[in-house]
C-alpha cells in the first residue's frame, strides 16, 4: 500500500500517558493518579469574564500576539518577575503553542537541545519533529539541576538548554545555586535557555524564582490551565526580553500561519484571572502532597517534591521494570504512569496527587501493599 505519511510522524509515538487513559477508561472508579491537571474548576468570576466576552463579541480574531489591552496588564507582571525592561510577551495557545513556535523559530535539523531527563514528553517529540537532536542529561537520582553533567554535554552544535521548574514529572524545583550554574554556562556559550514554568504557581516551599530574572536570553513560557483548572480554554503565553526580540518576532510570524491567535474570548478572562487569590487552591495542593508522600515514604525511594503536582519513585525491587509494576498497579485499580513515558530509563514511575486525599490515602495504600509483594 502507498505510504501518504511524511516521514516525520515515525520519530513520534503516540503518548503513553494516553494508553494509561484508555486502559482507566475501562475500570470502575479507578484511583487515578495519572491525570496531569487539576481537579478544581475555574473561579465563577473567571468563567463570568469569558462569557461577558463572548456576549459583548469578542469573539473574532484578536492581534497575532493577543488583545493589545490584555497584553498591556500581562506586561508589568513579567517586569516584576524578571527586571527586564521592555519585556516582549505574546498570548499562545497553551503553553503547548508557545513551545511549537519557539521550537519552529530555532531549531535547525541537527541542532542539539540539552535536556535534563526525566523530563516533560513534549520537548522530546517536538524536538525530534523538528529534525534536532536531544540530548539528555541524566538528574537521577534526585533530580536536581544536573549542572555538571549539562556543562559537559554542551557543543557547537548546541542550540537550547530547556528548564521546567517546578518538573513535571518529578515535581523538582531548581535552587538558586543550580539556576546561576546554568546560566553561567549558557553565559559563556552564548545559548538560549527555554524555561517551561507553567507549575510557578505550585510552589510550596519557597517563592518560585524565574529564570528570566538571571539571565536575559531566557524565553519564558508561562500558563493559566494549570493555576486556573482551564486547561482547555489553551491559553499560555510566552516572553523574551530586546535581547532575544528577533526570536518573538520569527514566532509572531510563526504564530500568523499556524494558530493565527489564542483564543480571544478567554484572553478577556486573564486579567479577572490574575486578579484572584489563589492561595487557598496551593495550601490544599500542598496538603495532598504531603498526604500521598507519608503514604508511600516509608516502602518507597522518592524524594518530597517542592512544587507542581507530581511524585515520581523508584520502582519496588521486586518488578523487572517500572512497566511491569504500572500494569500490576492498574490491575489493582491504581492508574499511573511508566517513567519510561519521561525518561530513557524505566526504573521509576509518576503520580499525580490532583484528586482527594481519601483517594490518596487509598492508592498509596494499594502501590505499597503491591510494593511488598
Ligand atoms: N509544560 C509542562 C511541563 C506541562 O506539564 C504541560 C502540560 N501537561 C505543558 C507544558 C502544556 O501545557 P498547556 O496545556 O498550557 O499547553
Amino acid at each position: 500500500m502507498k505510504n501518504y505519511l511524511a516521514d516525520r510522524t515515525k520519530l513520534i509515538d503516540a503518548s503513553g500517558i494516553r494508553k494509561v487513559f484508555a486502559l482507566g477508561a475501562t475500570l470502575e472508579d479507578p484511583i487515578n493518579l495519572s491525570i496531569g491537571q487539576p481537579e478544581f474548576d475555574v473561579p465563577e468570576p473567571v468563567k463570568d469574564a469569558a462569557i461577558e466576552a463572548i456576549r459583548n463579541g469578542l469573539n473574532r480574531y484578536s492581534q497575532t500576539a493577543g488583545e493589545a489591552a490584555i497584553l498591556e496588564q500581562l506586561c508589568p507582571k513579567v517586569v516584576a518577575e524578571t527586571g527586564w525592561d521592555k519585556p516582549r510577551v505574546m498570548l499562545t495557545n497553551g503553553v503547548t503553542g508557545g513551545l511549537l513556535l519557539a521550537f519552529m523559530a530555532l531549531i535547525n535539523p541537527g541542532d542539539e537541545i540539552v535536556v535534563p531527563d526525566p523530563y516533560f514528553v513534549m520537548y522530546k517529540h517536538l524536538v525530534r519533529m523538528l529534525g534536532g537532536t536531544c540530548v539528555y542529561v541524566d538528574s537521577y537520582p534526585d533530580f536536581k539541576l544536573p549542572v555538571e553533567k549539562i556543562a559537559a554535554s554542551v557543543t557547537d552544535k548546541t542550540k537550547l538548554i530547556i528548564l521546567n521548574s517546578p518538573s513535571n514529572p518529578t515535581g523538582g524545583v531548581y535552587s538558586e545555586d543550580e539556576i546561576k550554574a546554568v546560566v553561567d554556562i549558557a553565559r559563556k556559550r552564548d545559548i538560549i535557555l527555554l524555561s517551561d514554568e507553567i507549575y510557578d504557581m505550585f510552589s510550596y516551599e519557597a517563592e518560585h524564582l524565574c529564570i528570566g530574572k538571571y539571565y536575559d536570553k531566557t524565553v519564558l513560557f508561562k500558563g493559566f490551565g494549570k493555576s486556573f483548572g482551564m486547561t482547555g480554554w489553551r491559553m499560555g503565553y510566552a516572553a523574551c526580553s530586546e535581547a532575544l526580540a528577533s526570536l518573538m518576532e520569527s514566532m509572531l510570524m510563526i504564530q500568523q500561519y499556524t494558530f493565527v491567535c489564542a483564543p480571544t474570548p478567554f484572553q478577556c478572562a486573564l486579567p479577572t484571572a490574575l486578579a484572584q487569590d489563589m492561595r487557598s487552591y496551593v495550601e490544599a495542593y500542598r496538603v495532598k502532597r504531603d498526604t500521598l508522600y507519608d503514604g508511600l515514604k516509608g516502602t518507597f525511594k522518592l524524594h518530597k517534591p517542592g512544587g507542581a503536582f507530581y511524585m515520581f519513585a523508584q520502582k519496588p525491587d521486586r518488578y523487572a521494570s517500572a512497566t511491569e509494576f504500572v500494569k500490576d498497579a492498574i490491575a489493582h485499580n491504581v492508574l499511573i504512569i511508566p517513567g519510561n513515558v519521561f525518561s530513557e530509563r524505566d526504573t521509576h514511575f509518576r503520580m499525580c496527587y490532583t484528586t482527594s486525599e481519601e483517594k490518596l490515602r487509598q492508592g498509596a495504600e494499594i502501590l505499597c501493599r503491591l510494593a511488598n509483594g
